[in-house]
């Protein structure tokens, strides 16, 4: 039964069940193909594979594998890149822990550069900062579907002669200066997991132009296995990153869909920006003129100045209106979890920190200024393709109430 006050509110679809989810007989019938071959792994049955070359030409990309989740498929690409123990990964710290803890697996050092707190994304600026003669990688997360600002990073990086690994878990089909995310750097890594654009519970995928990383990946996929090869052999340290034909076969089928959420998606959210248009004291995504944002959270961020008790009252007050929203997304930087902080690996060993640089694993607050106020300011909001008008008023309605009962208070 519910109560008085939650009649009142609207329910939202969300993402973690059939309201939100767009899982039907298309994705019943692939299964049942795939099921009734009585081929279930992706080493001899065709789903993944078609997977694999659907979602290659979809981003445009020459090789695309799929994994077994976005964790791993972000540990493939560390993993390509075959790190020294103790090398560094530049990375934020505002981003899902799969994409942190596959590095130190990889015997590699998370390097946190700072973020642009209107955003949460690093820049260059940030990135630059933290470079040192270690660095093996640099990471960009597209935070909530939003690009970072590739250009200026990737010539950075080109300077440098360092790779980039792209994080677009969040950002499916999202675009920058007219290409699409994960192909801009050198490996570009997705998720199928239940809360993404798309879906097959979980899942992940892997992007790359570059033969070697290609080659690596797959191995790595494979427990580096040459699979084909005239003398194979299990030729490196790997695992089992295989994505079965189950998930293979709801992959098509939703692969299908995707271009649908996205710009579903990119509708109700610019009907939300619209309404809160000049709202005093919380800003709407600062998008890069020439990025495609696609939307896999609406995110808001509040002036502290302007509303007391910043994303946490904020965010109090829209879930007392029955929306779940996340105030302050993640809550903490990824540096202060215990994993990181305490160094909690393998046994006793603390490895790969005890390799670190000091300086790289020095979390002084003062260098994550954004980071924090990044966080204090962003109120996540769930959003979902299946939003109707009605629904996007709704919350629009309710953040501008909000909004205006919070400044009485300033
Ligand atoms: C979801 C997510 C991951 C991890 O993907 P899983 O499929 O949950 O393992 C990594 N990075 C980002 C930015 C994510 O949003």
């Amino acid at each position: 039964m519910s109560t008085p006050a939650e009649q009142l509110h609207m329910t939202l679809p969300s993402d973690q069940d059939s309201t939100g989810r767009t899982l039907g007989d298309e994705e019943i019938a692939e299964v049942s193909k795939a099921i009734l071959s009585g081929t279930l792994t992706s080493t001899k049955g065709q789903f993944t594979k078609r997977l694999e070359a659907d979602f290659a030409k979809l981003v445009g990309s020459s090789h695309a594998y799929a994994a077994t989740s976005g964790t791993g498929a972000l540990h493939c690409a560390f993993a390509a890149l075959d790190p020294e123990p103790g090398d560094e990964f530049i990375t934020t710290s505002i981003t899902d822990i799969g994409g942190l803890t596959p590095i130190l697996y990889q015997s590699a050092i998370p390097v946190f550069a700072d973020v642009d707190p209107l955003t949460c994304n690093v820049t260059a600026e940030t990135i630059e900062k933290v470079i040192s003669d270690r660095t093996k990688a640099i990471i960009v997360t597209h935070l909530f579907g939003n690009p970072c600002d590739m250009d200026p990073i990737m010539e950075l990086a080109r300077s440098r002669n360092i790779p980039v690994i792209e994080d677009c878990a969040q950002a499916f089909l999202s675009t920058y200066k007219g290409r699409q995310v994960g192909t801009i750097g050198d490996i570009g890594c997705f998720s199928l997991q239940q809360g993404k654009h798309i879906t097959t519970g979980e899942g992940g995928l892997v992007t790359t132009d570059n033969e070697e990383y290609a080659r690596r990946m797959y191995l790595f996929i494979n427990k580096a296995w040459g699979y084909g090869d005239p003398n194979p052999d299990h030729y490196f340290l790997a695992l089992n990153y295989r994505m079965s034909e189950l998930q293979g076969a709801v992959a098509v089928a939703q692969m299908d869909k995707l271009d649908t959420s996205v710009s579903s998606r990119q509708k109700t959210a610019a009907r939300l920006t619209e309404r809160l248009a000049g709202l005093p004291g919380v800003d709407t995504p600062k998008v890069h003129p020439d990025a495609k944002h696609v939307w896999w959270k609406y995110t808001l961020h509040v002036d502290l100045d302007v509303i007391p008790g910043g994303a946490v009252e904020f965010g109090k007050a829209l879930q007392a209106r029955g929306i779940v929203c996340a105030p302050r997304y993640i809550q903490k930087p990824a540096f202060r979890c215990q994993v990181i902080r305490d160094q909690k690996t393998f046994g006793n060993s603390r490895f790969p920190f005890n390799l670190a640089r000091p300086e790289a694993v020095d979390y002084d607050p003062r260098k994550f200024v954004g980071t924090f106020e990044g966080l204090e300011r962003i109120v996540v909001l769930p959003w979902n393709e299946l939003y109707t008008e009605e629904h996007v008023d709704y919350i629009a309605d309710a953040v501008i109430e909000v909004a205006r009962l919070l400044r009485g208070r300033a």
